[in-house]
């Protein structure tokens, strides 16, 4: 009797296995992805609406056990989440419950797994009796007809669905004797960052000759589809388990530890008491005047942030007047903000400086350019 497995990988932004048991204010997620979901997310792709995948695919996938390997549990985020829109809030008198008399929508609120990635395989037991099961499902998987997404519409995933199993002919699918194995047997990702001597897995359990009855470590999960229309489950046994690094594995070696040592940059301290005699110094000594456009200053501009904080010396500060100071801070958005400070007195930023002073003349409102006026005169407005 020769089995099969299928291997696909889940890693998204967000994921959310919505737990059926939660369906009220609070949406709660899965710490790993449901089989209903699984099952959801494959019949999209398979372009099978809600009857043709109640009839046609449930019957199919039934034989289908799933197991998961948690390769990155990811970090819990809730969002608002709108729902019932119509139905209205009703009072005890029954009378819609707002000024206005119109139905409403609840706010409710939807947990979310940030950043995780699951290993995902699908064990077939008897390939002989649907032999082109799983590459129908893998076909689909690469080509799908509708978007697949990671347990609701707004969670996308990031990477093809399709895991390459690293052994067998097929490159998503391979031989192994249980579910079990093919989670232990299957390597581990490299992340860029060391994992930890254990994963978790979540194994379907279901009877067989060797094992006729659960275990008592399972537990039950009520997340096997038997209808999409209208939605209804049935429960499986599931056996939590930990799996041991590989001896295979080999933690990645960073290339620059430094990059993750390195200090904080430094930061402007505009309330330390010496950065503020400092800033009035530079003030008195342009005599008030803005460096690049001689027009009167009151803002006092860093060129580098080596000494910010309070250490900064004269040469550190130059005097700006409000548009030119503006435009400046523009410009460095438009790069590495601490890496790249722009110099107003540096000749090679003069051109980008008047013309970013231009762009902000033109889209600010007449009331700040009134403002301005009163200190100086731009070219425009002359
Ligand atoms: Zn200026």
């Amino acid at each position: 009797m020769s089995t099969k497995t299928l291997f696909l990988r889940l890693e998204g932004p967000l994921q959310a296995w919505g737990d059926h048991l939660s369906k009220y204010t609070y949406r709660h997620t899965y710490p790993f992805p449901s089989k209903s979901g699984v099952i959801g997310l494959i019949c999209a792709a398979l372009g099978a609406d809600r009857d043709s995948a109640t009839e046609k695919w449930l019957p199919r996938l039934k034989g289908l056990l799933m197991g998961v390997r948690i390769d990155y549990p990811g970090f819990p985020m809730y969002d608002y989440h709108t729902v019932g829109a119509g139905l209205g809030n009703w009072t005890a008198e029954g009378k819609i419950k707002n000024k206005d008399k119109k139905p409403e929508v609840f706010v409710t609120h939807r947990e979310y797994l940030c950043g995780a990635s699951f290993l995902v395989a699908l064990h077939q037991r008897q390939v002989d009796s649907d032999p082109t099961l799983l590459d129908e499902i893998a076909n689909a998987l690469n080509r799908p007809v509708w978007t697949p997404y990671l347990g609701r519409k707004s969670c996308p995933p990031s990477r093809p669905l399709l895991e390459d199993s690293q052994s067998g002919s097929n490159p998503c699918a391979g031989e192994f004797a249980s579910l079990e194995e093919a989670l232990i047997r299957h390597p581990w990702p490299d992340y860029g960052f060391e994992l930890p001597s254990e994963l978790d897995v979540f194994i379907e359990w279901s009877p067989d000759a060797s094992s006729p009855t659960a275990p008592p470590q399972a537990f039950v999960l009520y997340d096997v589809p038997t209808s999409f229309n209208p939605p209804a489950h049935t429960a499986r046994f599931v056996i939590h388990q930990k799996v041991a690094r590989p001896e295979s594995y080999k933690p990645p070696v960073l290339s620059d530890p430094g990059l993750y040592l390195r200090k904080e940059p430094r930061r402007a301290d505009y309330t330390d008491t010496e950065y503020r005699a400092r800033r009035q110094e530079r003030l008195r000594k342009d005599h008030y005047l803005c460096v690049f456009c001689k027009s009167p200053a009151r803002d006092v501009h860093h060129v580098t942030y080596e000494r910010a904080g309070g250490e900064e010396t004269l040469e550190d500060l130059r005097s700006l007047c409000e548009l030119c100071h503006d435009a400046i801070t523009m410009l460095e958005y438009g790069e590495d903000v601490t890496a790249t400070r722009i110099d107003p007195c540096d000749p090679r930023w003069r051109e980008a400086i008047i013309q970013k002073r231009r762009q902000i003349i033109r889209h600010r409102s007449l009331e700040t350019r009134r403002r301005w006026l009163r200190t100086e005169i731009p070219e425009e407005m002359e």
